[in-house]
């Protein structure tokens, strides 16, 4: 998706070597139409897989999602990273690490929100070590329900994510994929020299 590449590269600030920061248009500010955008490729791989719902998790995961619901017209479901006072009824729980915060989370959905009848459309902000796409899968076959994909905005594929997404079968849309964050340069996927 050449516009969102086009922002990565201009406003995206590498930290530390190997994260990216894209603060002003996705993981603080939000571009809006950008999200948009994003959701309607996403529409266009997805359509014709029956989508039932979209899973996401919190927090930069659910902007990206909730355009994708509108998208569907399906609702958009964000995997809590804590368990709230107010979810008192049957929970599905996954732990994830993320690696970024060097923190793992012990992660819920409400089961009255996934059944065995949902096709569900995974989608996250980035894709680095797979850890949250595949916590967020582990919850849709704890549900008994179909992972028709995963919808990435950002995939770093120097990271081993995409491949081990790739190889439980599953169908991996990545609409901006990074080479390298090498030199504090951001080089996406068919740049390299
Ligand atoms: P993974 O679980 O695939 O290792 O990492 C994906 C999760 O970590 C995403 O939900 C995202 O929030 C966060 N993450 C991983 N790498 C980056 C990065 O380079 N920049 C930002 N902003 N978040 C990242």
């Amino acid at each position: 998706m050449k516009e969102l590449q086009q922002k990565v590269k201009d406003e995206g600030v590498v930290i530390a070597g190997s994260v990216l920061k894209v603060d002003a248009f996705l993981n603080h500010q939000i571009d809006a139409q950008l999200m948009k955008k994003v959701a309607d490729h996403f529409y266009e791989h997805f359509k014709n897989k029956g989508v039932t719902k979209i899973l996401t998790i919190e927090a930069s995961g659910i902007a990206p999602s909730i355009m994708a619901a509108l998208a569907f017209n399906v609702p958009c479901l964000f995997a809590k990273k804590a368990v709230p006072s107010t979810l008192t009824e049957e929970v599905y729980t996954t732990d994830i690490h993320s690696y970024t915060k060097n923190k793992t989370s012990h992660v819920v959905i409400s089961q009255k929100f996934l059944s065995a009848e949902d096709k569900v459309l995974i989608i996250d902000d980035f894709l680095a070590n797979g850890e949250a796409a595949l916590g967020l899968y582990d919850l849709v076959k704890q549900a008994g329900a179909d992972c028709i994909g995963i919808g990435i905005v950002i995939e770093k594929s120097f990271q081993p994510g995409a491949d081990r997404l790739k190889s439980e079968g599953l169908d991996v849309l990545s609409l901006c994929r990074i080479a390298s964050l090498e030199g504090d340069k951001v080089t996406l996927i068919g740049e390299e020299e």
